[in-house]
């Protein structure tokens, strides 16, 4: 299968900005905001979608969750953001390698659950 853009951009054979990158996963700026602050935190291993992953990659599901803390306290969005994921295309994925989107900087209402 073809590589993914974000395996792409984790082989810096496509351009981004990048705020973050560990042994796991990287964190870059969403190319399309939908906040003031829309980052992505994007694992190295390429898994399609939440649903692929399985009981081997629970350690890295909680180390995107960390990531995500972290990039937000970089940031400076710690007290107010918000961690999305979209599992398939009926929910809106249309990258298929998991991502996190990590959205901030707007005030984000109860009841409204997507952006
Ligand atoms: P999804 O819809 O799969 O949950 O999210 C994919 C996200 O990736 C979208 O918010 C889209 O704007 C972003 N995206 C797509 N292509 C690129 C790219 O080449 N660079 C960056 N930085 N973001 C991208």
């Amino acid at each position: 299968m073809a590589d993914s853009i974000f395996t792409r951009i984790i082989n810096r054979e496509l351009p981004s900005e990048i705020l973050y990158e560990d042994e796991h996963c990287i964190a870059i700026k969403d190319i399309a905001p939908k906040a003031p602050v829309h980052l992505l935190i994007i694992p190295r291993k390429p898994i399609p979608k939440l649903c692929d992953a399985s009981g081997e990659d629970l350690a890295l599901l909680g180390h995107l969750l960390l990531a995500a803390s972290t990039v937000a306290r970089q940031v400076g969005v710690e007290d107010a953001f918000r961690v999305i994921v979209n599992n398939g295309a009926g929910a809106g994925q249309t990258v298929f390698h998991l991502h996190l989107h990590l959205l901030a900087g707007k005030q984000f209402s109860e009841s409204q659950l997507g952006f």
